[in-house]
């Protein structure tokens, strides 16, 4: 059984203006079509049991199609999170609206929505999704599409954390891309989830399985984010990993499934 905790997919009609406008901003090339076929045969490919998959909201006008749309797909293989807009009016009630219509969380972006993780108007926000016991899976660290503006970096995720313990945070990229070392000293050990993908390759093997066992594995998602990675690759790269099964089980599904409250009879 294997989760892989960060997908993107999108309509069939806007997939390949969507990708278009990432590959374009970032320089990096898509590796499936961005439809949802295409995700499950990438899934099929690589022996992924389950995505979940994180839509953006980049208008505050996009939620009512993104949750419409995300409730078309959702299925026992594909696990969806909406989006809300910072910006939106109404982002307490269309948060309120994920929850009640069954789904498990949602994504945030803070470059695609332009805000920084730690100004005072998230912390509302932040206390809306950790009271409605949603899971909140937040960009973190530099992004590879934009310019290297700190608007995620560890040290204001340790604010976030600090000041909503309660929050259910899934740190995206190992708790923040390319601003490992200061995720090291300043968010490992903290109760937030880290999920990897795009780590290995972009820090060296030794500090990412420090990383594993200091943050500890039970706090950290199997993902990949494709489609900007090979579902398949990626998950060879991390098998290839030299750390425990036990630790690797974790990640790949144990975690996930706790956190996802995936019943596994
Ligand atoms: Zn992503």
């Amino acid at each position: 059984m294997i989760i892989d905790f960060h997908t993107h997919a999108f309509p069939d009609n806007v997939a390949e203006r969507a990708l278009k406008r990432v590959e374009s901003k970032g320089g990096i090339k898509p590796k499936f079509d961005g439809t949802l076929s295409g995700l499950l045969l990438s899934m099929d490919k690589a022996g992924i049991s389950i995505s979940v998959v994180l839509s953006i909201a980049t208008r505050p006008g996009q939620f009512d199609s993104i949750l419409k749309w995300s409730g078309t797909i959702r299925s026992d293989r594909i696990i969806p999170f909406p989006s809300v807009h910072p910006d939106d009016y109404y982002v307490q009630e269309h948060i309120r609206e994920i929850k009640k219509q069954g789904f498990k969380g949602l994504k945030m972006h803070p470059y695609f929505q332009n805000f920084y993780v730690d100004e005072e108007r998230m912390f509302p926000v932040y206390e809306t999704i950790a009271g409605s016991d949603l899971i909140l899976v937040l960009h973190c660290g530099f992004d590879f599409a934009y310019e290297r503006i700190d608007r995620a970096g560890p040290q204001r995720i340790l604010r976030v954390v600090e000041r909503c313990p309660e929050l259910k945070l899934v740190a995206a990229h190992s708790g923040g891309w390319q601003q490992w070392d200061d995720v090291e000293k300043l968010l490992t050990g903290k109760n937030i989830y880290f999920e990897i993908s795009f780590s290995q390759g972009f820090m060296n093997d030794k500090q990412f399985k420090r990383m594993i066992v200091k943050h500890s594995s039970d706090l950290i998602l199997f993902g990949t984010d494709t489609p900007w990675a090979d579902q398949k690759a990626a998950l060879e790269n991390f098998e290839n990993l030299k750390i425990s099964q036990d630790i690797k089980s974790n990640i790949f599904f144990k975690n996930a499934m706790r956190l996802l409250k995936i019943d596994d009879s």
